[in-house]
């Protein structure tokens, strides 16, 4: 056995830096937020070889002391925290006083500062080696504030240069890094030069507008055109930033920030409210896009937890967690046909542009006839009966709810300036589509989609309210079934009484259905308890059962839809149009497919090369 002896400073240092600085964009990361905290508001990055010949990096912030240049590069130096109680309420990003430590004793560093209230004029230089000792304090130029140059990452620790990737691939993650630090701090300049060459500059922005210009150029201007803004404040936390809308969904989770009072992290707790938020609106496996800023008193979170910061801890994480899902959930919610058609009037929507950092387009749809939003301003929708609103079914034997009368008054009432925001419909189209006209142009609607969500908002609905209606069929509808699915339906009856279905084992083999939901009436039973069933096995036990209740009423809202080919009456589709202005989510599917399009006049004229 080999005796036991303290590490020398260098190695430890050594050591450290294998948790901190793993690659050039760590070094960037560490030294930019070293900026922020310094106060800077202009920041330029120079970048040689994708970082790792040459990181420079400088600031105009309160600069640092000629007697504390020394001390900068040790270890477990800091100006940030001098005692616990300021690391319960940390506002800086950097506290733990090793950061330049552990970059200066895996490269050739120089520091160059000049503090702000500097008794003489002059800058000051340090400089470190790798495995030589800080040099001592000399004269130099610069103006306010301070420079970190970064030579030769890695020079003495071959084993991690190995590690580096190309060129191209080291810049990127510098990208990311200047990217995630950008959208923390809009009143901050960044300028990023690579080789020589300017690849990014961001000019300060106060404004919202000039704000979305940032997160345009950041993020990709299709992201901010599909993107909700939400500023939401409650209980001493408030939430703000972008979100995307369902329909621009991603098939990674490439594009989402969020800030926890400015610190970019990754957090179980927020993805798993972000996710639930999404859940009724999101097809399977795609992911939100977002860039979202929660704020909150400082000593309400814990950000030391881990050595790179990424993770925080909340002291009360159900409060965060159930704010963060309720303030999503009811913006997206909250997306109306009429929102959508007049998001554009509320000003300030940069124009858009093409960037180097733009991601691909959206998934769904081709472009901006998807959804796309035009200024409409109209009122409320107007007082209509409809098909589903006084039942929530649609009863395809019953007479129209709206007669013709009706309609040419509503058409009346809402006369010229007043068209509803989905407009009135014209024609079906294969049984599969209605068409409508509103001010804007054509408007096409996918008819199941569309019932099939406004089904599944009603029954959501009714359930939290007053729970589900039922009725008794006026023939019981007997049910042949495996012993599995029978025994399934006999230990959860209550599970499915609370559903409004109403069913009896009357063998070991055979069901009986006595009752239903109202609203499913008109819908082929016998396929829905079997769908219902199949998905109680799935979920297991009641609980469960209720976690999982919003989806059965997917299932069962999916049962009761229009299904393809139905023809339906010019006020049927009315009727259609009119629910889905007024109910929530209607701008998708279940599934999170759009429901609707609009092509304007303006691109139909397109397609025709009229006016050209
Ligand atoms: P930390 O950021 O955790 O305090 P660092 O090793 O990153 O540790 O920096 C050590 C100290 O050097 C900081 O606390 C700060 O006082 C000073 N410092 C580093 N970079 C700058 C800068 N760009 N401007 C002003 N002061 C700086
Ligand atoms: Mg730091």
């Amino acid at each position: 056995m080999k005796r036991i002896a303290l590490l020398s400073q260098r190695l430890a240092n050594q050591i450290a830096a294998g948790e901190v600085v793993e690659r050039p964009a760590s070094v960037v990361k560490e030294l930019l937020e070293n900026c922020l905290d310094a106060g800077a508001d202009r920041v330029e990055i120079d970048l040689e070889l994708g970082g790792m010949r040459l990181i420079r990096i400088r600031d105009n912030g309160s600069g640092i002391d000629k007697d504390d240049l020394g001390l900068a590069l040790s270890r477990h130096a800091t100006s940030k925290i001098a005692n616990l109680d300021d690391l319960e309420n940390i506002a800086s990003l950097g506290f733990r006083g090793e950061a330049l430590a552990s970059i200066c004793s895996v490269s050739r560093l120089e520091l160059v500062s000049r503090a702000r209230d500097a008794s003489d004029d002059t800058a000051w230089r340090v400089e470190a080696q790798g495995q030589e000792m800080v040099t001592a304090v000399s004269p130099a130029a610069h103006p306010q504030g301070t420079s970190v140059e970064v030579r030769d990452l890695f020079f003495n620790t071959p084993a991690r240069k190995k590690f580096l990737r190309t060129e191209k691939t080291e810049f990127e993650r510098i990208e990311d890094v200047v990217k995630r630090l950008a959208l923390s701090r809009f009143d901050v300049s960044f300028l990023l030069r690579h080789n020589q060459r300017v690849a990014h500059h961001l000019q300060a922005a106060e404004s919202l507008p000039e704000m979305q210009r940032r997160v345009a150029l950041v993020c990709g201007s299709a992201f901010l055109e599909n993107s909700l803004h939400v500023d939401v404040e409650a209980a001493g936390l408030r939430l703000w930033g972008w979100v995307s809308l369902p329909t621009f969904s991603r098939s990674q989770a490439d594009l989402q920030y969020f800030y926890v009072n400015g610190r970019i992290i990754r957090d179980k707790l927020v993805s798993h409210a972000v996710k639930q938020a999404y859940q009724d609106v999101l097809f399977h496996g795609r992911h939100p896009a977002f860039v979202l800023y929660l704020e909150l008193q400082p000593a309400l979170v814990d950000v030391n937890v881990h050595p790179t910061k990424h993770e925080v801890r909340f002291r009360d994480s159900r409060l965060v967690h159930d704010f963060l899902f309720r303030a999503l959930h009811r913006a997206l919610a909250d997306q109306r046909p009429q929102d959508r058609l007049s998001a554009e009037t509320s000003a300030g929507r940069p124009p858009a542009e093409s960037t180097a950092w733009a991601p691909g387009a959206p998934v769904f749809g081709s472009g901006p006839a998807v959804q796309n939003r035009m200024p409409l301003g109209v009122a409320e929708p107007g007082p209509v009966s409809s098909a589903w609103a006084a039942t929530g079914t649609w009863d395809s034997r019953a007479p129209l709810s709206m007669t013709a009368q009706q309609l040419s008054a509503l058409e009346a009432l809402h006369k010229d300036d007043d068209v509803p925001p989905l407009g009135f419909a014209v024609a079906q189209l294969h049984g599969i589509y209605i068409l409508a006209q509103n001010r804007q142009g054509l408007i096409i609607v996918d008819m199941h989609a569309a019932h099939e969500r406004i089904t599944y908002e009603h029954m959501k609905a009714a359930v939290q309210q007053q729970g589900i209606r039922a009725q008794p069929l006026l023939v019981p509808l007997s049910l042949a079934v495996s012993q599995a699915e029978a025994d399934c339906a006999e230990q959860q009856s209550e599970a499915l009484l609370a559903l409004g279905l109403g069913i009896e084992r009357v063998a070991s083999e055979a069901l009986v259905v006595r009752q239903v939901p109202s609203i499913l009436a008109a819908a082929d039973i016998e396929q829905l308890v079997r769908d219902v069933l199949a998905d109680i096995r799935e979920h297991g036990s009641s609980e469960r059962i209720r976690q999982h209740q919003d989806e059965l009423l997917a299932t069962m809202a999916c049962h009761a839809s229009v299904r393809a080919n139905r023809q339906l009456s010019i006020p049927e589709m009315n009727a259609l149009l009119r629910d889905m202005e007024r109910t929530e989510r209607s701008g998708q599917c279940n599934h999170g497919r759009p429901t609707w399009v609009l092509q304007s006049l303006d691109q139909l004229d397109k397609l025709f090369l009229r006016g050209q």
